[in-house]
């Protein structure tokens, strides 16, 4: 059985952001895990009901998807429209598909308010960053599969998989211990 991993659809190159376009992320690994059929693709927003193109979005006064899943805050289009419930039945179906492909880790794109997995925006459309996991990266490692952003591919390849004394690339049973 070959290990799988989630993945923002969009660092795929899906045109599925705010904005009607994709963010490939541009990486040897990605290559080789999309030819050995490891990548689940998956956009929460979509999957939560939402078009796209569509507003941005953020999650309020500086706070994080922790806190919308426990009802402190809400997530806002800059419009004011609340997606908040869009946001959270996408983290639902993320973990569900998760579950299903038997997906023990993620890679997420940082900066989203779904996806995010090192630093969110601010809430004011501001363009100020701070730390924090998006509603989807929040749902998924509180279900106990790790997360990792973009930046942290090369990090995810050593924790995943690793070369034994043999010189085999073998994986870790990480979940199941
Ligand atoms: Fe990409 Fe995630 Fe935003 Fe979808 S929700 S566009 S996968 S960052």
């Amino acid at each position: 059985r070959r290990d799988k991993i989630l993945v923002s659809a969009c660092l795929l190159g899906l045109p599925v952001r705010y904005d009607g376009k994709g963010k490939a992320l541009d990486h040897a690994l990605m290559d080789r895990w999309r030819e050995e059929g490891r990548l689940v693709a998956f956009c929460p927003e979509e999957a939560g009901g939402l078009p796209t193109p569509r507003p941005p979005a953020e999650i309020e006064g500086g706070k994080t998807g922790d806190d919308v899943l426990d009802g402190r805050a809400r997530v806002l289009e800059k419009t004011g429209r609340d997606v908040t419930a869009e946001f959270i039945a996408g983290a639902d179906l993320a973990f569900r598909e998760a579950r299903l492909q038997s997906c023990r880790f993620a890679l997420l794109i940082d900066g989203s308010p779904s996806c995010g997995a090192g630093f969110l925006y601010d809430g004011f459309f501001s363009g100020t960053r701070h730390p924090g996991f998006g509603v989807t990266a929040a749902r998924l490692s509180r279900a106990g599969i790790h997360v990792f952003t973009q930046t942290e591919i090369e990090a995810l390849q050593r924790r995943a998989f690793y070369q034994t004394h043999k010189g085999r690339c073998n994986t870790l049973n990480l979940l199941h211990n």
